[in-house]
């Protein structure tokens, strides 16, 4: 019998992307788990962290889930994994040319929860929650509570009415908070809307938390009729344990894409790149993006300057095929596209 082409096809979850080890619920318990105390994440660590700020303004206080907190190196107060989560005092001096809002995201609002930078594809702010408070984030100021997306999400009238939007991205905050019902019920839309054709989810919680991958979430993503693309957020190979590789694993019915932010004293060297993008690899995932970090207040004490950059980029190059070199790129307001610095 023959089946007429309906359209993208893509692999279903197979029954070992399916079986996760994991409780439905495991995910959520962690996430109400998360380490937010400074002291108790010293006890932890077994090391001194009087750097901290305890209270930093801007309501972007610690929170780290455990199972990230067990992968650093105890006694170590430069881990590279702690680094990305703990507040620093230095967070609050004030830096000439560092901004609430640098890439200019408000003005691109089409519609609650929708921005529109890019051609043809339209980015929600799906969840105004993480999982991990990371201290670089660009949207770390971002005014969540005026884009909530409920019931009727209002960011989808602006892709609906615009048929030159093929592909939606799921972001955030991580989309991946959402409730498997919810999340269930935005793909359903989504789905609907015949002239998108791709769906990209960008999400660190399989970094932070991956237990957040269980069968029903692979179910819920297979479920689009768009081909579905997940966007990682992997920063250091040390990030990398055999839970995310199981995750992973979980989540190898689409295409795994990663993209990392370089920050000084986490991951800006050569070395420490090559083996994240080779273990990436080896998990099914390609380097997509290595983001210079963007001039957000409270996060000058990560800048890399350009030149360094492009020097850890060379050398990264000297070492890699082709395709396992992410590309360097910065974000500049109301430019066409993120731009590239080196290929
Ligand atoms: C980064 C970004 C995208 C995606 O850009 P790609 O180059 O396609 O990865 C889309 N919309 C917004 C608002 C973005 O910031
Ligand atoms: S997970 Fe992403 S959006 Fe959330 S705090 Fe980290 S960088 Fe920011």
């Amino acid at each position: 019998m023959i089946t007429a082409y309906s359209g993208p096809t893509k692999r279903a979850a197979e029954p070992d992307c399916a079986a996760g080890p994991w409780p439905a619920h495991a995910w959520r318990l962690e996430l109400k788990q998360a380490v937010t105390d400074i002291d108790e994440l010293q006890g932890l660590l077994n090391v001194d962290l009087a750097c901290a700020n305890a209270a930093p303004s801007g309501c972007f206080p610690l929170r780290v889930p455990r199972p990230y907190v067990q992968r650093m190196r105890r006694g170590d107060p430069n881990d590279p994994l702690l680094r990305q989560v703990l507040p620093l005092a230095r967070e609050a001096d004030a830096v000439a040319g560092y901004v609430a809002d640098p890439l200019e995201e408000a003005a691109a609002l089409v519609a609650p929860g929708a921005i529109q930078k890019y051609a043809g594809r339209t980015l929600i702010v799906a969840s105004g929650a993480c999982a991990v408070h990371c201290r670089y984030c660009f949207r770390r100021h971002f005014p969540y509570d005026g884009h909530r997306q409920g019931a009727d999400f209002p960011a989808l009238a602006a892709i609906r009415d615009d048929p030159s939007i093929r592909e939606v991205i799921l972001s955030g905050g991580d989309p991946l908070l959402l409730t498997d019902a919810h999340l269930g019920r935005l793909v359903a839309r989504i789905s609907a809307i015949e002239h998108v054709s791709r769906l990209r989810i960008h999400t660190r919680l399989p970094v932070v938390i991956p237990q957040r991958v269980t069968a029903a979430l692979v179910d819920i993503l297979a479920s689009a009729r768009q081909r579905v693309v997940v966007v990682l957020h992997f920063n250091h190979g040390n990030e990398i344990d055999a839970d995310c590789a199981r995750a992973l694993r979980n989540l190898g019915c689409f295409t795994l894409l990663n993209q990392s932010v370089l920050l000084r004293g986490v991951n800006d060297d050569a070395d420490v790149l090559r083996t994240l993008c080779e273990r990436l690899f080896d998990l099914g995932a390609l380097p997509y993006y290595l983001h210079l970090p963007d001039a957000v207040a409270g996060t000058a004490h990560f800048d890399v300057p350009e030149r360094r950059a492009i020097d850890i980029h060379r050398r990264l190059t000297a070492q890699l095929p082709g395709y396992l070199v992410p590309k360097l790129v910065r974000e500049t307001p109301g430019a066409a596209a993120k731009a590239v610095v080196a290929t």
